[in-house]
């Protein structure tokens, strides 16, 4: 059950974020939703999730979204040892515009130096997570915008080279999600939200990864590592993890009898 007299200081009894994610590594859940959410589990989210679920049109985007939360909460509550109901998520201020609407995402409480980071797409959802650093992750299901007029706006001149020299439509699919997946993923590890200038942002689709990309808000990280996660063939994702991380990275799929601690 909850600690609920755990304090500032007090060593957490559950599984040591700062041992399992020792050196930047990072632990990645991979979520399907749900037609429908139970009413059960409806009840772990807070006064505001509820709201947002109640507030989003389409019966499929609200249990989407509400899948995706209840996961992030279990998954969280299981590396904190507490009730996912008792977790208390935010965001900390963006650190370029100070707007605490769009900033990373936090655990505001249990106090902890866990991090991380979600993202959904068309029925999926990836959780990153670690301890002390800031990490960002980006999924695409499919593209949700048309690569043909988001790619003069997005992308840099050489990665729209590399893009316009693919003649195959699979391939020019997965160059464009490759680089829009990098970009989102590492705003989101800044924290600065989707107004970053993405054009500034080169993140060199003719590699595969693990690459360097140099992007930032001082006094923050300026420079990330970028992976794609093994999330199978029809997703696409990336991860950022703050230069130097050099621990591992796990990837797990997410079920309610596969939760961190269990
Ligand atoms: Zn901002």
């Amino acid at each position: 059950m909850a600690s609920h007299s755990l304090t500032r200081g007090e060593e957490l009894t559950g599984p040591h974020p700062t041992e399992t994610f020792a050196d930047g590594a990072a632990h990645i859940w991979l979520g399907t939703s749900v037609d429908e959410v139970a009413p059960e589990e409806l009840a772990l989210l807070s006064a505001a999730e509820r709201n947002r679920v109640r507030l989003l049109h389409g019966k499929s985007a609200a249990a989407s979204y509400a899948a995706a939360h209840v996961g992030t909460r279990r998954i969280l509550a299981g590396y904190l040892d507490t009730d996912p109901a008792e977790l208390r998520l935010g965001r900390t201020l963006c650190p370029e515009c100070a707007d605490p609407a769009h900033g990373p995402p936090s655990v505001v409480w249990p106090p902890t130096g866990l991090t991380f980071n979600l993202s959904r797409s068309d029925g999926h959802w990836l959780l990153a997570v670690t301890a002390g650093r800031q990490i960002g992750v980006d999924l695409e299901a499919k593209p949700r915008v048309d690569p043909e007029l988001t790619a003069p706006l997005a992308f840099t001149e050489r990665e729209l080279a590399h893009l316009r020299a693919q003649t195959d439509p699979a391939a020019q699919r997965a160059v464009f999600l490759r680089c829009w997946t990098r970009k989102e993923a590492v705003v989101k590890a800044v924290g600065v939200g989707l107004a970053a200038d993405l054009c500034r942002i080169e993140v060199h689709p003719q590699l595969p990864g693990p690459v360097l990309v140099d992007y930032g808000v001082a006094p923050g990280p300026g420079r990330w590592i970028l992976e794609e996660p093994d999330i199978g063939p029809e997703l696409y994702g990336a991860l950022a993890r703050e230069q130097g991380s050099t621990g591992e990275v796990l990837t797990h799929e997410y079920g309610v009898d596969r939760l961190p601690g269990a």
